[in-house]
């Protein structure tokens, strides 16, 4: 048995290393904390679970069992256009502009196979959410990786981008709220990136799952606020991170139909859609809790955040409280060249806590660390008490 040489394109995977250290932690009995991971400790809100259940048990739905895909559910793609619309001010037609995806990794791993030939290029934000790299290598393309600094407020500098990259791109991923940075990207970014678009004819993919997770007031932007960006733009959304439903893989494309048609015929020709079901739960989600990011964020999120950033900045990081996100993203402390690596062994040696180092997220990520606030605070609170102790 020979396996395709396309899996040797896949990047060392730091995580799995991390996974194998923990286990040999747990093993010999040490009671590991993770912050590791970003998926919602919170249950999905039980009406939402109701309104499946309710679909999974009616005998006057006879297609409840059958392919999401060949009997949609529109409600969804129509709750999804009233929410956009509410939300953000940006009208789509649900028939065209709105595509229904298996939560939107599904949607960001198959996008390149729409618009990547062998030769082309995507530009991918590094630090960044490893998919956008790793589907654009499967599609036989090549990622042109735009640093994200902390000088440029983690925003990708365009102008640096050489002109005959720009003309081989095909395709710019764009993830804000930013994960693992946490930054959030003002309009004019987003004008600015629309602009670049238009001129070099590339479609922008931006990833959005965490726009509804905010705190003071911010509320973060579609790019689809932008003037004329529907006809370069699509956005992934998706219900996993702000109704704790990553589980149920159900997210969303919106933006230019031509795109979303183009993902479409991919998508059918690999999955046969989403469980009508979780399509009902979705539409009701949207519908009747629109506001449930921004709560979770005021009521969980916001005091675990505070706990963490206080007790960093009392033992000598000086951070700034993120805008958006889940995650804090903060610098490796002096006394471990700078090696995100040797600071999460180091934590998890000395405290039995997980943290994410940042060269995971690519060598533009080296000399940072994520900590995820997926955790009950009692955890959080018990990881605090112990970094305070081992950083001494
Ligand atoms: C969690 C996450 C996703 C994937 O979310 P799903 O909708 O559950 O597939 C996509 N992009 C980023 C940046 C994420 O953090």
């Amino acid at each position: 048995m020979q396996t395709a040489k396309r899996l040797e394109l896949i990047p060392p995977y730091l995580f799995a290393e991390i996974a194998r250290k923990i286990r040999a932690k747990r093993e010999q009995g040490v009671d590991v904390i993770s912050l590791g991971i970003g998926d919602p400790d919170q249950p999905t809100p039980n009406e939402i679970i109701d309104e499946a259940v309710r679909d999974l048990r009616d005998p006057n739905d006879p297609d409840r069992h059958r392919y999401g895909g060949d009997v949609p559910v529109p409600d969804f793609p129509q709750a999804v256009a009233e929410f956009y619309q509410s939300r953000f001010g940006v009208t789509l037609d649900p028939k065209t502009e709105v595509l229904t995806t298996i939560g939107s990794k599904d949607g960001i791993a198959h996008i390149p196979w729409a618009f990547i030939d062998p030769g082309d290029v995507a530009l991918v934000p590094q630090p960044g959410y490893p998919v956008y790299n790793i589907g654009t290598l499967f599609a036989g393309g090549e990622s042109h990786f735009m640093p994200l600094r902390a000088e440029n407020n983690w925003l990708p500098d365009l102008s640096a981008i050489p002109a005959d990259i720009a003309k081989r791109a095909k395709v710019m991923w764009l993830n804000y709220p930013n994960n693992p940075t946490a930054a959030v990207a003002p309009l004019e970014f987003f004008q600015e990136a629309v602009e670049f678009a238009r001129q070099h004819d590339i479609l922008i993919c931006h990833d959005a799952p965490y726009a509804e997770i905010a705190y003071d007031g911010y509320r973060a932007s579609s790019i689809l606020q932008v003037e004329g960006a529907k006809e370069v733009a699509i956005e992934f959304n998706s219900l996993s991170k702000h109704f704790n439903m990553t589980g149920w893989r159900i997210g969303m494309a919106v933006g230019n139909a031509e795109a979303l048609k183009a993902l479409g015929l991919i998508k059918e020709n690999v999955d046969s859609g989403v469980l009508r079901a979780i399509q009902f739960a979705g539409a009701k989600a949207l519908r009747d809790f629109p506001d449930y990011g921004a709560e979770i964020s005021a009521k969980i999120y916001k005091p675990r955040m505070d706990l963490i950033i206080g007790t960093l900045n009392k033992i000598g990081w000086n951070l700034q409280a993120p805008k958006a996100t889940f995650y804090i993203w903060a610098p490796v402390p002096p006394g471990f060249d700078g090696s995100s690596a040797k600071f999460a062994e180091h934590l998890l040696e000395q405290a039995g806590v997980v943290v994410t180092p940042g060269r995971g997220y690519g060598e533009a990520g080296e000399g940072y660390f994520r900590v995820s606030l997926t955790y009950p605070e009692n955890r959080l609170r018990e990881a605090m008490e112990r970094i305070e102790k081992a950083l001494k």
